[in-house]
């Protein structure tokens, strides 16, 4: 199928199955703003849970904290927000649509690296086992070119974007035919510029107002409470400070889903080390956090990293882990080396002193900062995609038929049983309320009646949940049900008392943990 159409089947999905709805639809919605619904909303909660118990839980010398959206105004001026935080932007003037000059150019460019992959590709079927990769792009010619043509390309776009060089940036536009994907034409306006934080007034009476922002990242949150947390928490360096909440992005494109939004949530986390220990921390959280994700049943071709070539104002080494969404390998989580930039401004622009007071050698620095910080709602959409499935189904009956399967990881997904009694008599429902009221305290579980068996094993196939247990005529009997796997379809015959203990070691969130 091709990408496109699973991008279309996947949000068309996500709104069926109340996953996720389009903020104020009623009132033909409100771009790039998204609700999360009733199942939407537990799968974002247990993938908060999961990456704030990788952080916290796992790691003594992590803590979590909880900041305002609203900061003093000097703190993003501090940041570099207030005079930094733009985007370029450009119109293509036939379709009036907007997009960001430097994701025109990354998209070309990665097009030109999907031909070289597709070369790769056919030529390792052609060779088989005696296919050598080194020796295939050093001396294929079409490879060598497209390989030639990406590296100009990065070096003239990151000297453009490093210079903050906007006619250059449009020049790359024009000099590599790059056309609208809308209108397909070429006719663009220059590239101009964009502030992404959105702004308000603080205070009721209109003349007293000052401006402050709706935070554009939690970073900061916890930069400005670093000593708080440090002085109060005893923490010794090196320690983290862990966070998930809400940032706002008045963003250039809003046509990608839940991929970019105007108002999302980031896990982040700040690693406070000693300068010089930086590059070493750098390597172990990339390392975690591929683990975090590989933990996930991420492959090696569904997760890349890449490294930054144009490093942002406050850091000194940066990748980024990329998925491959249906919309192409994007970024799910960056991974910063932030130096000591963050903390250094905010002594500067407070005027008070945020330092560390080493007790070994008796002396004071500023720390440094490794961040991570992902997209908790991109990270939403990279298990959905991974996780949904067309499956064509053999019934009994020999019949073919279809199911749509969203296989999450079990300790992720929104509910983790379904209590179906077969028939709506014969004491069959009563009985499942009693194993309904017995699991209830333990884990999500959906009490369904209604329709046949088949159609609510698809409704559940369609949600993820990994288990269906069904109480029959026998229930009655000899207190077992039937156990029905969601990915396998296989079902055995259990005991009700052992139905916690089955479940729950599949689905408990320690399953996961234990992989890290
Ligand atoms: P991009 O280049 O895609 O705009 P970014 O480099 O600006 O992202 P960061 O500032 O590093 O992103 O933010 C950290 C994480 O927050 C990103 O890796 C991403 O997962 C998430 N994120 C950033 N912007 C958005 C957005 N508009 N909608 C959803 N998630 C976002």
């Amino acid at each position: 199928m091709a990408k496109e159409e699973i991008f279309k089947k996947i949000i068309s999905h996500a709104k069926e199955y109340g996953f996720i709805f389009q903020s104020s639809e009623i009132y033909d919605g409100l771009s790039a703003v998204y609700d999360y619904g009733q199942n939407g909303v537990e799968l974002k909660k247990n993938i908060k849970k999961y990456w704030w118990d990788s952080m916290v839980l796992l790691h003594e010398n992590i803590v979590g904290i909880d900041s305002a959206i609203f900061m003093h105004p000097t703190v993003w001026k501090a940041s570099g927000h207030v005079g930094a935080f733009n985007d370029p932007l450009i119109d293509n003037k036939d379709s009036k649509k907007r997009y960001r000059a430097d994701v025109l150019i990354e998209d070309f460019r990665e097009k030109i690296q999907t031909k070289i992959n597709k070369e790769i590709t056919k030529a390792k079927k052609r060779f088989g086992e005696a296919f050598n990769l080194d020796e295939f792009v050093s001396t294929n010619r079409r490879v060598l070119d497209n390989q030639n043509k990406i590296d100009k390309l990065n070096e003239r776009f990151t000297k453009a974007l490093e210079d903050n060089n906007l006619d250059d940036i449009k020049q790359i536009i024009v000099d590599n035919k790059i056309a609208c994907p809308v209108s397909g034409s070429r006719n663009w306006t220059d590239v101009r510029q964009f502030n992404l934080m959105f702004d308000t007034k603080l205070g009721s009476v209109s003349e007293d107002a000052n401006t402050i922002y709706l935070r554009p990242e939690t970073a900061q949150g916890i930069f400005v409470n670093y000593l708080n947390v440090q002085k109060t928490g005893r923490m010794k360096i090196p320690f983290g400070i862990a966070q998930i909440g809400k940032a706002f992005r008045n963003e250039i494109v809003a046509r990608q889903f839940i991929f970019r939004m105007r108002e999302f949530e980031q896990m982040e986390m700040q690693f406070f080390v000693k300068p010089g220990d930086e590059m070493k921390w750098f390597e172990f959280w990339k390392n975690t956090r591929l683990n975090w994700h590989r933990a996930l049943g991420l492959t090696e071709d569904q997760i890349r990293t890449h490294k930054h070539q144009k490093l942002a104002h406050y850091a000194n080494a940066a990748i980024d882990i990329e998925f491959d969404f249906p919309i192409g390998f994007k970024e799910l989580e960056g991974i910063h080396s932030r130096t000591d930039f963050d903390l250094e401004q905010h002594q500067k622009f407070s005027g008070k002193k945020i330092q560390y007071y080493d007790n070994e050698t008796k002396s004071s620095y500023t720390p440094y900062v490794i961040e991570t910080s992902i997209g908790l709602d991109r990270m939403f959409f990279a298990i959905l995609s991974n996780s949904f499935e067309e499956e064509i189904i053999e019934k009994e009956n020999g019949v073919k038929d279809k199911r749509v399967v969203l296989k999450i990881p079990p300790s992720l997904a929104p509910v983790k049983a379904a209590i179906l009694p077969l028939i709506r008599k014969d004491g069959l429902p009563e009985k499942a309320r009693v194993i309904f009221n017995s699991l209830k305290y333990d884990f999500n579980c959906q009490y369904d009646e209604k329709d046949s068996i088949g159609k609510r094993y698809r409704r559940h196939d369609a949600i993820g949940t990994p288990f269906c247990v069904t109480i029959d005529h026998q229930t009655l009997e000899d207190n077992s049900v039937t156990l029905r796997y969601r990915d396998s379809m296989e079902q055995e015959r259990v005991k009700i008392h052992k139905l916690n203990y089955m479940v729950n070691g599949l689905a408990d969130m320690k399953k996961l943990l234990k992989k890290l």
